[in-house]
C-alpha cells in the first residue's frame, strides 16, 4: 500500500478505517489473537487497517468491515509475504487474475 495512494486520502476509507480500528479497539488482531491463544505478549497497538481481500482482487469489499483488520507493523509484514525481506524492492506484479467464462 502506498502512501501516494489516492483512495488513503478518501472520506470513506478514514471512515471505514476508524470504524474497524474502533471495533479492533487500536489494537493489533493478530497480536490479540495469539495473546487470547494463550502464547505471544500483550497485544501491541494497531498501526493501520489491512485489507484481507486486497483491493485490486475486490474493490467493492475496500470499505468491507468484515474485509478490515487492524495490525500492528509486524503482524502487517507478516501478512504481505509478497513484499519479502527486503522491503524497498518493489514485488513483481503476479499475473493472477480472475477471468470471468
Ligand atoms: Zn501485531
Ligand atoms: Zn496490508
Amino acid at each position: 500500500m502506498k502512501e501516494s495512494d489516492p483512495f488513503l486520502h478518501t472520506a470513506a476509507w478514514k471512515r471505514a478505517r476508524r470504524a474497524a480500528l474502533e471495533r479492533d479497539h487500536y489494537k493489533c488482531r493478530d497480536c490479540m489473537d495469539r495473546y487470547l491463544a494463550g502464547y505471544g505478549a500483550k497485544p501491541r497497538d494497531a498501526a493501520m487497517v489491512h485489507h484481507i481481500i486486497p483491493r485490486d482482487q475486490r474493490p467493492d469489499l475496500a470499505l468491507d468491515l468484515d474485509n478490515l483488520i487492524s495490525l500492528c507493523d509486524e503482524c502487517h509484514n507478516k501478512r504481505h509475504p509478497e513484499k519479502g525481506r527486503q522491503a524497498h524492492t518493489p514485488a513483481p506484479k503476479h499475473g493472477m487474475r480472475v477471468i470471468k467464462i
